[in-house]
Protein backbone atom coordinates (compact mmCIF):
# COMPACT_ATOMS: atom_id res chain seq x y z
CA UNK A 1 0.00 0.00 0.00
CA UNK A 2 0.99 3.38 -0.76
CA UNK A 3 0.38 5.31 1.88
CA UNK A 4 1.39 8.39 0.30
CA UNK A 5 -1.15 8.14 -2.61
CA UNK A 6 -3.83 7.44 0.70
CA UNK A 7 -2.98 10.56 1.78
CA UNK A 8 -3.09 12.87 -1.15
CA UNK A 9 -6.30 11.06 -1.75
CA UNK A 10 -7.43 12.49 1.25
CA UNK A 11 -6.31 15.51 0.95
CA UNK A 12 -7.98 16.07 -2.74
CA UNK A 13 -11.20 17.44 -3.42
CA UNK A 14 -13.62 18.92 -6.36
CA UNK A 15 -13.43 22.27 -4.92
CA UNK A 16 -11.46 24.11 -1.71
CA UNK A 17 -13.25 27.20 -0.26
CA UNK A 18 -10.84 29.35 2.07
CA UNK A 19 -12.58 30.94 4.63
CA UNK A 20 -16.25 30.32 6.28
CA UNK A 21 -17.49 33.83 6.68
CA UNK A 22 -20.46 35.51 4.57
CA UNK A 23 -19.53 34.72 1.23
CA UNK A 24 -17.44 31.04 1.79
CA UNK A 25 -20.58 29.40 3.30
CA UNK A 26 -22.31 30.34 0.66
CA UNK A 27 -19.96 29.03 -1.73
CA UNK A 28 -19.32 25.92 0.13
CA UNK A 29 -23.58 25.40 0.26
CA UNK A 30 -24.19 26.11 -3.33
CA UNK A 31 -20.79 23.90 -4.58
CA UNK A 32 -21.98 21.13 -1.97
CA UNK A 33 -25.49 21.02 -2.91
CA UNK A 34 -24.82 21.40 -7.04
CA UNK A 35 -22.74 17.50 -6.22
CA UNK A 36 -19.34 18.43 -5.59
CA UNK A 37 -16.85 17.01 -2.97
CA UNK A 38 -16.04 20.30 -1.12
CA UNK A 39 -13.08 21.17 1.70
CA UNK A 40 -13.63 24.86 3.75
CA UNK A 41 -10.04 25.38 4.96
CA UNK A 42 -10.68 27.79 7.85
CA UNK A 43 -7.77 29.67 9.59
CA UNK A 44 -9.74 29.67 13.01
CA UNK A 45 -10.76 27.38 15.64
CA UNK A 46 -13.53 25.47 15.86
CA UNK A 47 -17.01 26.94 16.85
CA UNK A 48 -20.07 24.89 17.00
CA UNK A 49 -23.67 26.78 16.36
CA UNK A 50 -25.57 26.63 19.86
CA UNK A 51 -23.21 25.51 22.29
CA UNK A 52 -20.24 27.33 21.03
CA UNK A 53 -22.10 31.12 21.61
CA UNK A 54 -20.15 30.39 25.20
CA UNK A 55 -22.01 33.85 26.44
CA UNK A 56 -25.68 34.38 24.57
CA UNK A 57 -27.53 33.41 27.79
CA UNK A 58 -24.81 35.09 30.40
CA UNK A 59 -26.45 38.07 32.63
CA UNK A 60 -24.95 41.54 32.77
CA UNK A 61 -23.77 41.11 36.28
CA UNK A 62 -21.84 37.60 35.60
CA UNK A 63 -19.44 39.03 33.62
CA UNK A 64 -16.27 39.86 35.31
CA UNK A 65 -15.69 43.10 34.52
CA UNK A 66 -19.85 43.70 33.96
CA UNK A 67 -18.87 44.00 29.96
CA UNK A 68 -16.48 46.66 29.60
CA UNK A 69 -12.46 45.53 28.42
CA UNK A 70 -10.25 45.37 30.71
CA UNK A 71 -7.16 47.92 30.40
CA UNK A 72 -5.27 44.65 28.99
CA UNK A 73 -7.64 43.98 26.56
CA UNK A 74 -7.43 47.71 25.54
CA UNK A 75 -4.30 46.97 24.63
CA UNK A 76 -4.24 43.81 23.16
CA UNK A 77 -7.41 44.91 21.16
CA UNK A 78 -6.02 47.85 19.80
CA UNK A 79 -7.70 48.46 16.75
CA UNK A 80 -10.96 47.30 18.13
CA UNK A 81 -10.87 49.89 20.56
CA UNK A 82 -11.35 52.09 17.66
CA UNK A 83 -15.11 51.11 17.07
CA UNK A 84 -15.71 51.91 21.13
CA UNK A 85 -17.56 48.43 21.11
CA UNK A 86 -15.97 45.06 19.75
CA UNK A 87 -13.43 44.72 22.88
CA UNK A 88 -16.35 45.01 24.91
CA UNK A 89 -16.56 41.06 27.15
CA UNK A 90 -20.30 39.95 25.85
CA UNK A 91 -18.82 39.42 22.57
CA UNK A 92 -14.55 40.09 22.53
CA UNK A 93 -14.25 36.31 22.35
CA UNK A 94 -15.21 36.32 18.65
CA UNK A 95 -12.91 39.11 17.41
CA UNK A 96 -9.37 38.26 16.73
CA UNK A 97 -6.69 40.00 18.94
CA UNK A 98 -4.67 42.79 17.08
CA UNK A 99 -1.74 42.34 19.35
CA UNK A 100 -1.15 38.63 18.20
CA UNK A 101 -2.42 39.03 14.75
CA UNK A 102 -0.10 42.68 14.13
CA UNK A 103 -0.72 44.75 11.03
CA UNK A 104 1.47 47.81 10.19
CA UNK A 105 0.22 51.67 9.83
CA UNK A 106 2.38 53.06 6.97
CA UNK A 107 0.35 56.16 6.04
CA UNK A 108 -2.67 57.36 7.59
CA UNK A 109 -4.78 54.74 9.51
CA UNK A 110 -6.54 51.34 9.27
CA UNK A 111 -9.05 49.82 11.01
CA UNK A 112 -8.90 45.73 10.46
CA UNK A 113 -11.29 43.93 12.73
CA UNK A 114 -10.76 40.75 12.14
CA UNK A 115 -12.96 37.39 12.91
CA UNK A 116 -11.16 33.95 12.71
CA UNK A 117 -13.35 31.03 13.60
CA UNK A 118 -15.66 29.22 11.87
CA UNK A 119 -18.43 31.63 10.15
CA UNK A 120 -15.64 34.39 10.80
CA UNK A 121 -17.91 37.68 10.83
CA UNK A 122 -21.28 36.23 9.58
CA UNK A 123 -21.84 35.57 13.78
CA UNK A 124 -21.36 39.55 14.22
CA UNK A 125 -22.06 41.24 11.70
CA UNK A 126 -24.72 44.13 12.21
CA UNK A 127 -27.39 42.04 9.67
CA UNK A 128 -27.97 45.45 8.12
CA UNK A 129 -29.14 43.69 4.43
CA UNK A 130 -29.34 46.03 1.30
CA UNK A 131 -29.65 44.89 -2.64
CA UNK A 132 -27.27 47.89 -5.20
CA UNK A 133 -28.98 49.73 -7.07
CA UNK A 134 -28.38 49.76 -10.92
CA UNK A 135 -26.59 53.46 -10.73
CA UNK A 136 -23.94 51.68 -8.69
CA UNK A 137 -23.14 49.64 -11.47
CA UNK A 138 -22.51 52.45 -13.27
CA UNK A 139 -21.63 55.38 -11.29
CA UNK A 140 -17.48 54.40 -11.97
CA UNK A 141 -18.00 54.49 -15.84
CA UNK A 142 -19.78 57.73 -15.69
CA UNK A 143 -17.60 59.36 -14.08
CA UNK A 144 -14.58 58.09 -15.19
CA UNK A 145 -13.61 56.79 -11.45
CA UNK A 146 -11.57 53.94 -11.17
CA UNK A 147 -13.07 50.99 -13.85
CA UNK A 148 -16.24 50.27 -14.99
CA UNK A 149 -17.94 47.34 -13.57
CA UNK A 150 -18.30 44.44 -16.42
CA UNK A 151 -21.71 43.31 -14.62
CA UNK A 152 -24.80 45.40 -13.65
CA UNK A 153 -27.83 44.96 -11.71
CA UNK A 154 -29.56 42.53 -14.21
CA UNK A 155 -26.66 40.16 -13.68
CA UNK A 156 -27.39 40.04 -9.90
CA UNK A 157 -30.96 40.89 -9.40
CA UNK A 158 -32.17 36.78 -9.97
CA UNK A 159 -29.38 35.68 -7.50
CA UNK A 160 -30.21 38.89 -4.97
CA UNK A 161 -33.75 37.15 -4.80
CA UNK A 162 -32.01 33.36 -4.51
CA UNK A 163 -30.06 33.99 -1.90
CA UNK A 164 -32.35 36.59 0.10
CA UNK A 165 -35.33 33.83 0.18
CA UNK A 166 -32.83 31.25 2.13
CA UNK A 167 -31.30 33.82 4.36
CA UNK A 168 -34.52 35.37 5.07
CA UNK A 169 -34.56 38.93 4.95
CA UNK A 170 -37.34 41.17 7.15
CA UNK A 171 -37.95 44.86 5.42
CA UNK A 172 -41.14 47.00 3.83
CA UNK A 173 -40.90 47.30 0.41
CA UNK A 174 -40.84 50.82 -0.81
CA UNK A 175 -40.71 50.64 -5.08
CA UNK A 176 -37.14 52.93 -4.67
CA UNK A 177 -34.99 53.15 -7.27
CA UNK A 178 -32.42 54.45 -5.25
CA UNK A 179 -32.94 51.01 -2.93
CA UNK A 180 -34.11 48.29 -5.08
CA UNK A 181 -36.49 46.00 -2.40
CA UNK A 182 -35.53 42.79 -1.44
CA UNK A 183 -37.55 39.66 -1.40
CA UNK A 184 -39.02 40.09 2.08
CA UNK A 185 -40.33 38.51 5.20
CA UNK A 186 -42.57 40.79 7.22
CA UNK A 187 -40.67 44.29 8.70
CA UNK A 188 -40.40 44.82 12.05
CA UNK A 189 -42.41 47.73 13.88
CA UNK A 190 -41.43 51.53 14.00
CA UNK A 191 -41.53 52.81 17.05
CA UNK A 192 -44.29 56.11 17.54
CA UNK A 193 -41.54 58.57 17.73
CA UNK A 194 -39.85 56.88 14.15
CA UNK A 195 -43.44 56.39 12.37
CA UNK A 196 -43.55 60.82 13.36
CA UNK A 197 -40.13 61.37 12.15
CA UNK A 198 -40.82 58.77 8.77
CA UNK A 199 -43.91 61.15 8.01
CA UNK A 200 -42.36 64.66 8.88
CA UNK A 201 -39.21 63.99 6.84
CA UNK A 202 -41.17 62.88 4.08
CA UNK A 203 -43.47 65.50 3.93
CA UNK A 204 -41.65 68.46 4.72
CA UNK A 205 -38.43 67.09 2.94
CA UNK A 206 -39.75 64.73 0.82
CA UNK A 207 -37.51 62.06 1.51
CA UNK A 208 -38.37 58.18 2.41
CA UNK A 209 -37.37 56.68 5.91
CA UNK A 210 -37.98 53.16 5.88
CA UNK A 211 -37.56 50.59 8.52
CA UNK A 212 -34.34 48.64 8.74
CA UNK A 213 -33.84 45.56 6.32
CA UNK A 214 -32.43 42.86 8.60
CA UNK A 215 -31.27 39.32 7.74
CA UNK A 216 -33.90 38.05 10.54
CA UNK A 217 -36.24 35.53 10.28
CA UNK A 218 -39.70 37.15 11.61
CA UNK A 219 -41.80 34.62 10.25
CA UNK A 220 -39.23 31.55 8.93
CA UNK A 221 -40.12 29.29 6.06
CA UNK A 222 -39.93 25.76 5.93
CA UNK A 223 -36.42 26.11 4.31
CA UNK A 224 -35.36 28.18 7.32
CA UNK A 225 -37.09 25.50 9.94
CA UNK A 226 -35.64 22.56 8.12
CA UNK A 227 -32.14 23.94 9.19
CA UNK A 228 -33.38 24.25 13.15
CA UNK A 229 -33.90 28.19 12.18
CA UNK A 230 -36.53 29.97 14.10
CA UNK A 231 -38.21 33.52 14.78
CA UNK A 232 -36.24 36.25 16.31
CA UNK A 233 -37.59 36.76 19.66
CA UNK A 234 -35.98 40.60 19.88
CA UNK A 235 -33.52 39.99 22.71
CA UNK A 236 -30.72 42.20 20.59
CA UNK A 237 -27.76 39.97 21.84
CA UNK A 238 -27.13 39.04 18.44
CA UNK A 239 -22.89 39.84 18.29
CA UNK A 240 -22.99 36.99 21.33
CA UNK A 241 -23.86 34.32 18.67
CA UNK A 242 -28.21 33.74 18.48
CA UNK A 243 -28.61 30.52 19.93
CA UNK A 244 -32.33 30.07 17.65
CA UNK A 245 -30.77 30.41 14.41
CA UNK A 246 -33.05 33.81 14.02
CA UNK A 247 -30.30 35.90 12.16
CA UNK A 248 -28.13 34.89 9.11
CA UNK A 249 -24.67 33.15 9.60
CA UNK A 250 -22.47 30.65 8.28
CA UNK A 251 -23.21 28.56 11.20
CA UNK A 252 -26.93 28.75 11.39
CA UNK A 253 -28.02 28.26 7.26
CA UNK A 254 -25.41 27.95 5.10
CA UNK A 255 -22.71 25.33 6.74
CA UNK A 256 -25.79 23.18 7.93
CA UNK A 257 -27.10 23.33 4.44
CA UNK A 258 -23.91 22.32 2.93
CA UNK A 259 -23.17 19.78 5.42
CA UNK A 260 -26.60 17.93 5.02
CA UNK A 261 -25.42 16.87 1.52
CA UNK A 262 -22.87 14.60 2.94
CA UNK A 263 -19.88 16.52 0.25
CA UNK A 264 -18.76 18.78 3.34
CA UNK A 265 -15.44 18.54 5.01
CA UNK A 266 -14.60 21.23 7.62
CA UNK A 267 -11.15 21.52 8.03
CA UNK A 268 -10.25 24.10 10.94
CA UNK A 269 -7.10 25.73 12.09
CA UNK A 270 -5.58 25.74 8.69
CA UNK A 271 -3.98 28.87 7.53
CA UNK A 272 -4.40 29.15 3.51
CA UNK A 273 -1.01 30.18 2.87
CA UNK A 274 -0.42 30.28 -0.89
CA UNK A 275 -2.34 28.70 -3.45
CA UNK A 276 -0.33 26.32 -5.65
CA UNK A 277 0.21 27.00 -9.39
CA UNK A 278 0.79 24.63 -12.01
CA UNK A 279 2.74 26.43 -15.02
CA UNK A 280 2.19 23.68 -16.72
CA UNK A 281 -1.72 23.63 -17.10
CA UNK A 282 -1.38 27.19 -16.16
CA UNK A 283 -4.45 25.99 -13.44
CA UNK A 284 -4.18 26.55 -9.69
CA UNK A 285 -3.98 22.70 -8.63
CA UNK A 286 -4.05 23.66 -4.89
CA UNK A 287 -3.47 25.59 -1.33
CA UNK A 288 -0.82 24.78 1.11
CA UNK A 289 -2.02 25.71 4.75
CA UNK A 290 -0.43 26.24 7.93
CA UNK A 291 -1.68 24.78 10.97
CA UNK A 292 -2.04 27.85 13.23
CA UNK A 293 -1.47 25.67 16.66
CA UNK A 294 1.37 22.74 15.15
CA UNK A 295 2.93 25.07 12.34
CA UNK A 296 2.91 22.18 10.20
CA UNK A 297 2.77 22.58 6.60
CA UNK A 298 -0.14 20.71 4.31
CA UNK A 299 -0.97 20.76 0.90
CA UNK A 300 -4.84 20.03 -0.54
CA UNK A 301 -5.58 19.45 -3.82
CA UNK A 302 -9.35 20.59 -5.92
CA UNK A 303 -9.89 21.08 -10.06
CA UNK A 304 -11.49 24.18 -8.61
CA UNK A 305 -10.62 27.34 -5.59
CA UNK A 306 -12.72 29.56 -4.06
CA UNK A 307 -10.78 32.03 -2.33
CA UNK A 308 -13.10 33.62 0.42
CA UNK A 309 -10.99 34.96 3.17
CA UNK A 310 -12.88 38.48 3.72
CA UNK A 311 -11.22 40.88 1.46
CA UNK A 312 -7.98 42.08 2.84
CA UNK A 313 -7.62 38.00 3.87
CA UNK A 314 -8.27 36.83 0.27
CA UNK A 315 -6.12 39.20 -1.39
CA UNK A 316 -3.22 38.47 0.73
CA UNK A 317 -2.99 35.26 -0.09
CA UNK A 318 -2.82 35.90 -3.54
CA UNK A 319 -0.03 38.16 -3.20
CA UNK A 320 1.75 35.29 -1.07
CA UNK A 321 1.07 32.90 -3.98
CA UNK A 322 4.32 33.68 -6.09
CA UNK A 323 5.74 31.58 -8.88
CA UNK A 324 7.94 31.91 -11.80
CA UNK A 325 4.85 33.17 -13.73
CA UNK A 326 3.35 35.31 -11.06
CA UNK A 327 6.38 36.92 -9.23
CA UNK A 328 4.25 39.60 -7.67
CA UNK A 329 1.30 37.68 -6.77
CA UNK A 330 -0.95 34.99 -8.65
CA UNK A 331 -3.20 36.94 -11.27
CA UNK A 332 -1.59 39.76 -11.09
CA UNK A 333 -0.56 40.86 -14.43
CA UNK A 334 -1.82 44.79 -13.49
CA UNK A 335 -0.58 45.53 -10.13
CA UNK A 336 -4.20 45.92 -9.11
CA UNK A 337 -3.39 43.15 -5.73
CA UNK A 338 -3.86 45.34 -2.70
CA UNK A 339 -4.78 48.22 -4.47
CA UNK A 340 -8.32 50.74 -3.86
CA UNK A 341 -9.56 49.65 -0.43
CA UNK A 342 -12.49 50.98 0.61
CA UNK A 343 -15.03 51.26 3.02
CA UNK A 344 -18.09 52.94 4.26
CA UNK A 345 -16.82 56.11 6.12
CA UNK A 346 -18.87 56.64 9.23
CA UNK A 347 -18.89 59.06 12.33
CA UNK A 348 -20.67 62.00 11.42
CA UNK A 349 -24.53 62.60 11.91
CA UNK A 350 -26.19 64.07 14.76
CA UNK A 351 -28.51 63.16 17.88
CA UNK A 352 -31.50 65.27 19.97
CA UNK A 353 -34.35 64.32 22.36
CA UNK A 354 -38.14 63.79 21.94
CA UNK A 355 -40.43 65.81 23.84
CA UNK A 356 -44.14 63.98 24.04
CA UNK A 357 -44.50 60.60 23.43
CA UNK A 358 -44.54 59.06 27.10
CA UNK A 359 -47.06 56.47 27.21
CA UNK A 360 -45.43 55.16 24.25
CA UNK A 361 -42.70 52.20 24.47
CA UNK A 362 -40.46 50.12 22.57
CA UNK A 363 -41.56 46.60 21.66
CA UNK A 364 -38.89 44.44 22.76
CA UNK A 365 -35.19 44.99 22.21
CA UNK A 366 -35.62 45.20 18.53
CA UNK A 367 -32.43 44.52 16.48
CA UNK A 368 -32.88 47.01 14.18
CA UNK A 369 -33.50 51.07 13.45
CA UNK A 370 -34.76 53.00 10.44
CA UNK A 371 -32.97 53.60 7.10
CA UNK A 372 -32.87 56.27 5.27
CA UNK A 373 -31.94 55.90 1.49
CA UNK A 374 -29.36 58.07 -0.17
CA UNK A 375 -31.30 61.17 -1.79
CA UNK A 376 -27.83 62.95 -2.40
CA UNK A 377 -26.88 63.29 -6.17
CA UNK A 378 -29.95 61.06 -6.89
CA UNK A 379 -32.67 62.87 -9.46
CA UNK A 380 -32.80 66.69 -9.09
CA UNK A 381 -30.36 66.73 -6.37
CA UNK A 382 -26.85 68.04 -6.79
CA UNK A 383 -23.96 68.00 -4.14
CA UNK A 384 -20.23 69.24 -4.62
CA UNK A 385 -19.06 66.14 -4.44
CA UNK A 386 -19.79 62.94 -6.06
CA UNK A 387 -22.35 59.50 -5.05
CA UNK A 388 -23.33 59.80 -1.31
CA UNK A 389 -24.88 58.07 1.99
CA UNK A 390 -27.66 56.47 3.52
CA UNK A 391 -28.21 56.74 7.14
CA UNK A 392 -29.29 54.64 9.85
CA UNK A 393 -30.36 54.94 13.18
CA UNK A 394 -33.81 55.31 15.06
CA UNK A 395 -35.37 56.17 18.42
CA UNK A 396 -35.75 54.29 21.68
CA UNK A 397 -36.27 55.27 25.45
CA UNK A 398 -33.99 55.72 28.34
CA UNK A 399 -33.85 53.31 30.84
CA UNK A 400 -32.15 52.92 34.24
CA UNK A 401 -28.77 53.40 33.01
CA UNK A 402 -29.67 57.08 32.48
CA UNK A 403 -29.05 57.07 36.44
CA UNK A 404 -25.88 56.00 36.61
CA UNK A 405 -23.58 59.35 37.04
CA UNK A 406 -26.42 61.23 37.76
CA UNK A 407 -27.01 63.60 40.50
CA UNK A 408 -29.20 61.89 43.03
CA UNK A 409 -29.80 59.25 45.98
CA UNK A 410 -32.23 58.14 48.10
CA UNK A 411 -35.79 56.35 47.36
CA UNK A 412 -37.57 58.66 45.49
CA UNK A 413 -34.29 58.81 42.75
CA UNK A 414 -34.13 54.97 43.32
CA UNK A 415 -38.04 55.17 42.04
CA UNK A 416 -37.87 57.56 39.31
CA UNK A 417 -35.28 55.04 37.63
CA UNK A 418 -38.22 52.35 37.42
CA UNK A 419 -39.87 54.54 35.28
CA UNK A 420 -38.65 54.79 31.40
CA UNK A 421 -36.72 57.97 30.56
CA UNK A 422 -37.69 59.77 28.08
CA UNK A 423 -36.80 59.51 23.83
CA UNK A 424 -34.10 60.29 22.35
CA UNK A 425 -32.84 59.58 18.69
CA UNK A 426 -30.06 59.95 16.62
CA UNK A 427 -28.58 58.99 13.08
CA UNK A 428 -25.14 58.45 11.42
CA UNK A 429 -23.99 58.16 7.48
CA UNK A 430 -22.49 55.60 6.10
CA UNK A 431 -20.52 56.84 2.85
CA UNK A 432 -19.52 56.05 -0.30
CA UNK A 433 -15.73 56.22 -0.34
CA UNK A 434 -14.51 56.12 -4.08
CA UNK A 435 -11.49 53.83 -5.02
CA UNK A 436 -8.51 55.27 -4.95
CA UNK A 437 -5.02 53.12 -6.17
CA UNK A 438 -2.84 54.87 -3.64
CA UNK A 439 -5.36 53.17 -0.64
CA UNK A 440 -3.77 49.83 -0.64
CA UNK A 441 -1.49 47.46 1.66
CA UNK A 442 1.32 44.85 0.35
CA UNK A 443 3.12 42.50 2.11
CA UNK A 444 5.59 43.87 4.85
CA UNK A 445 9.25 42.24 5.00
CA UNK A 446 8.60 41.53 9.03
CA UNK A 447 6.89 38.05 9.38
CA UNK A 448 4.15 37.52 11.95
CA UNK A 449 4.64 34.02 13.99
CA UNK A 450 3.29 31.62 10.97
CA UNK A 451 6.30 32.80 9.18
CA UNK A 452 3.48 34.41 6.95
CA UNK A 453 4.21 38.50 5.33
CA UNK A 454 2.80 41.32 7.80
CA UNK A 455 0.69 43.99 6.01
CA UNK A 456 1.39 47.72 5.47
CA UNK A 457 -1.14 49.86 5.36
CA UNK A 458 -1.34 53.53 3.40
CA UNK A 459 -4.83 54.57 3.18
CA UNK A 460 -7.28 58.19 4.11
CA UNK A 461 -9.78 60.13 3.15
CA UNK A 462 -10.13 61.94 0.03
CA UNK A 463 -11.18 65.01 -0.79
CA UNK A 464 -14.56 63.71 -1.87
CA UNK A 465 -15.31 61.64 1.25
CA UNK A 466 -14.48 64.75 3.77
CA UNK A 467 -17.00 67.01 2.00
CA UNK A 468 -19.83 64.17 2.02
CA UNK A 469 -18.66 63.86 6.10
CA UNK A 470 -19.75 67.59 6.51
CA UNK A 471 -22.82 67.24 4.77
CA UNK A 472 -23.52 64.19 6.38
CA UNK A 473 -23.18 66.09 9.45
CA UNK A 474 -25.58 68.78 8.72
CA UNK A 475 -28.76 67.00 6.80
CA UNK A 476 -29.00 64.49 9.58
CA UNK A 477 -29.65 67.93 12.16
CA UNK A 478 -32.22 69.19 9.30
CA UNK A 479 -34.21 66.04 9.18
CA UNK A 480 -34.03 65.95 13.28
CA UNK A 481 -35.54 69.62 12.91
CA UNK A 482 -38.07 69.35 10.35
CA UNK A 483 -39.51 66.39 12.99
CA UNK A 484 -39.18 69.32 15.59
CA UNK A 485 -36.60 67.06 18.14
CA UNK A 486 -34.94 68.99 20.88
CA UNK A 487 -30.97 69.53 21.86
CA UNK A 488 -29.91 68.38 18.79
CA UNK A 489 -26.09 67.77 18.57
CA UNK A 490 -24.56 67.61 15.09
CA UNK A 491 -20.90 65.65 15.13
CA UNK A 492 -18.34 65.13 12.70
CA UNK A 493 -15.65 63.18 14.09
CA UNK A 494 -12.46 63.97 12.96
CA UNK A 495 -10.11 60.79 14.10
CA UNK A 496 -12.70 58.09 11.95
CA UNK A 497 -10.22 55.85 9.44
CA UNK A 498 -10.83 53.77 6.60
CA UNK A 499 -11.98 50.64 8.06
CA UNK A 500 -14.05 51.47 11.07
CA UNK A 501 -16.90 51.04 9.04
CA UNK A 502 -16.23 47.28 8.86
CA UNK A 503 -17.07 46.82 5.47
CA UNK A 504 -13.54 46.78 4.00
CA UNK A 505 -14.17 46.43 0.14
CA UNK A 506 -11.85 46.09 -2.67
CA UNK A 507 -8.05 45.02 -3.74
CA UNK A 508 -8.18 42.33 -6.09
CA UNK A 509 -11.27 44.21 -8.41
CA UNK A 510 -13.63 43.10 -10.90
CA UNK A 511 -12.89 44.38 -14.34
CA UNK A 512 -13.09 44.09 -18.00
CA UNK A 513 -9.82 43.41 -18.71
CA UNK A 514 -6.78 41.57 -17.09
CA UNK A 515 -4.82 44.81 -17.61
CA UNK A 516 -7.31 47.02 -15.50
CA UNK A 517 -8.17 44.42 -12.99
CA UNK A 518 -7.86 40.98 -11.03
CA UNK A 519 -11.59 38.97 -11.78
CA UNK A 520 -13.59 38.72 -14.71
CA UNK A 521 -17.26 39.36 -14.59
CA UNK A 522 -17.61 35.82 -13.36
CA UNK A 523 -15.21 36.35 -10.50
CA UNK A 524 -12.38 33.83 -11.95
CA UNK A 525 -8.92 35.16 -11.92
CA UNK A 526 -8.73 36.27 -15.31
CA UNK A 527 -5.96 34.61 -16.59
CA UNK A 528 -6.19 31.61 -13.82
CA UNK A 529 -9.93 30.22 -14.49
CA UNK A 530 -10.13 28.35 -11.79
CA UNK A 531 -9.24 30.58 -9.19
CA UNK A 532 -12.57 32.43 -8.34
CA UNK A 533 -13.01 35.31 -5.52
CA UNK A 534 -16.29 36.47 -4.27
CA UNK A 535 -16.23 38.49 -1.48
CA UNK A 536 -15.33 42.43 -1.25
CA UNK A 537 -12.24 42.19 -2.68
CA UNK A 538 -13.60 42.36 -5.55
CA UNK A 539 -15.42 45.22 -5.67
CA UNK A 540 -14.93 48.07 -8.44
CA UNK A 541 -16.72 50.32 -6.32
CA UNK A 542 -18.72 50.44 -2.64
CA UNK A 543 -21.96 51.92 -3.26
CA UNK A 544 -23.36 53.13 0.23
CA UNK A 545 -25.14 50.14 1.61
CA UNK A 546 -24.28 47.47 3.86
CA UNK A 547 -22.07 45.26 1.25
CA UNK A 548 -22.68 41.41 2.35
CA UNK A 549 -25.85 41.12 0.49
CA UNK A 550 -24.20 41.37 -2.64
CA UNK A 551 -21.07 38.97 -1.53
CA UNK A 552 -23.93 36.35 -1.09
CA UNK A 553 -25.22 36.84 -4.57
CA UNK A 554 -22.01 37.21 -6.49
CA UNK A 555 -20.92 34.04 -4.81
CA UNK A 556 -24.07 32.02 -5.23
CA UNK A 557 -24.13 33.35 -9.18
CA UNK A 558 -19.97 32.66 -9.55
CA UNK A 559 -20.77 29.06 -8.17
CA UNK A 560 -23.33 28.43 -10.51
CA UNK A 561 -21.08 29.31 -13.26
CA UNK A 562 -17.69 27.29 -11.86
CA UNK A 563 -19.85 23.96 -11.84
CA UNK A 564 -21.49 24.88 -14.92
CA UNK A 565 -17.70 24.91 -17.05
CA UNK A 566 -16.30 21.96 -14.41
CA UNK A 567 -19.27 19.96 -16.66
CA UNK A 568 -18.30 21.57 -20.20
CA UNK A 569 -14.96 20.44 -18.63
CA UNK A 570 -13.64 24.12 -19.28
CA UNK A 571 -11.77 24.21 -16.35
C1 LIG B 1 -19.66 44.44 14.03
C2 LIG B 1 -19.91 44.25 12.56
C3 LIG B 1 -21.07 44.72 11.99
C4 LIG B 1 -21.30 44.53 10.63
N1 LIG B 1 -22.51 44.90 10.11
C5 LIG B 1 -22.82 44.60 8.84
C6 LIG B 1 -24.13 44.85 8.34
O1 LIG B 1 -25.02 45.30 9.06
N2 LIG B 1 -24.38 44.54 7.04
C7 LIG B 1 -23.43 44.05 6.21
O2 LIG B 1 -23.72 43.82 5.04
N3 LIG B 1 -22.19 43.79 6.68
C8 LIG B 1 -21.86 44.04 7.96
N4 LIG B 1 -20.62 43.74 8.45
C9 LIG B 1 -19.61 43.24 7.51
C10 LIG B 1 -19.76 41.75 7.27
O3 LIG B 1 -19.55 41.04 8.45
C11 LIG B 1 -18.76 41.34 6.20
O4 LIG B 1 -19.04 42.06 5.01
C12 LIG B 1 -18.85 39.87 5.85
O5 LIG B 1 -18.72 39.06 6.98
C13 LIG B 1 -17.76 39.53 4.84
O6 LIG B 1 -17.86 38.17 4.51
P1 LIG B 1 -16.55 37.41 4.05
O7 LIG B 1 -16.95 36.02 3.76
O8 LIG B 1 -15.89 38.18 3.00
O9 LIG B 1 -15.56 37.51 5.30
P2 LIG B 1 -15.69 37.02 6.80
O10 LIG B 1 -17.10 36.86 7.20
O11 LIG B 1 -14.82 37.90 7.61
O12 LIG B 1 -15.05 35.57 6.75
C14 LIG B 1 -13.72 35.34 6.36
C15 LIG B 1 -13.32 33.97 6.88
O13 LIG B 1 -12.08 33.61 6.30
C16 LIG B 1 -11.22 33.10 7.30
N5 LIG B 1 -9.84 33.33 6.85
C17 LIG B 1 -9.19 34.52 6.77
N6 LIG B 1 -7.94 34.32 6.31
C18 LIG B 1 -7.81 32.99 6.07
C19 LIG B 1 -6.75 32.18 5.59
N7 LIG B 1 -5.58 32.69 5.23
N8 LIG B 1 -6.96 30.84 5.51
C20 LIG B 1 -8.15 30.28 5.87
N9 LIG B 1 -9.18 31.01 6.32
C21 LIG B 1 -9.02 32.36 6.42
C22 LIG B 1 -11.60 33.86 8.55
O14 LIG B 1 -11.20 33.18 9.72
C23 LIG B 1 -13.11 33.95 8.39
O15 LIG B 1 -13.75 32.82 8.93
C24 LIG B 1 -20.33 43.90 9.82
C25 LIG B 1 -19.15 43.43 10.40
C26 LIG B 1 -18.95 43.58 11.76
C27 LIG B 1 -17.71 43.01 12.37
S1 LIG C 1 -32.61 39.42 18.65
FE1 LIG C 1 -33.25 37.74 17.37
S2 LIG C 1 -31.47 37.25 16.12
FE2 LIG C 1 -30.74 38.51 17.82
S3 LIG C 1 -30.05 37.04 19.36
FE3 LIG C 1 -32.21 37.54 19.78
S4 LIG C 1 -33.42 35.97 18.72
FE4 LIG C 1 -31.34 35.93 17.89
Amino acid sequence: MNLNIDAIKGQTFDAIVIGSGISGGWAAKELTEKGLKVAVLERGREIKHIEGYETAMKNPWEFDHRGRPTNMAAEEYWAGMRTGYTPAEEHRYLFENDKQNPYIEKKGGFDWIRAYHTGGKSLLWGRQTYRWNREDFLANEKEGVGTPWPIGYDDLAPWYSYVEKFAGISGQAEGLDVLPDSDFLPAMQMTAPEVHFKNAVNKKLGRPVTVGRVAHLTKPGKQHTDLGRSSCNYRNKCMRGCPYGAYFSSLSATLPAAMRTGRLTMIHNAIAAEIIYDESTQKAKGVRVIDQNTMESKEYFAKIIFVNAGAIGSTSILMNSKSNRYQNGLGNDSDQLGRNIMDHHLGAGASATIEGFEKDYMFGNRPNGLYIPRFQNWGKDKRSYSRGFGYQGGASREGWGRGVGADGFGAEFKESLTHPGQWTVGFGGFGEILPNPENRFVLGAQKDKWGLPILEFSASFGQNELQMREDMMNEAATMLEAAGFKNINAYNKQDTHIGLGIHEMGTARMGTSVKNSIVNKHNQVHEVKNVFMTDGAVMASASCVNPSLTYMAMTARAADFAVNELKKRNL
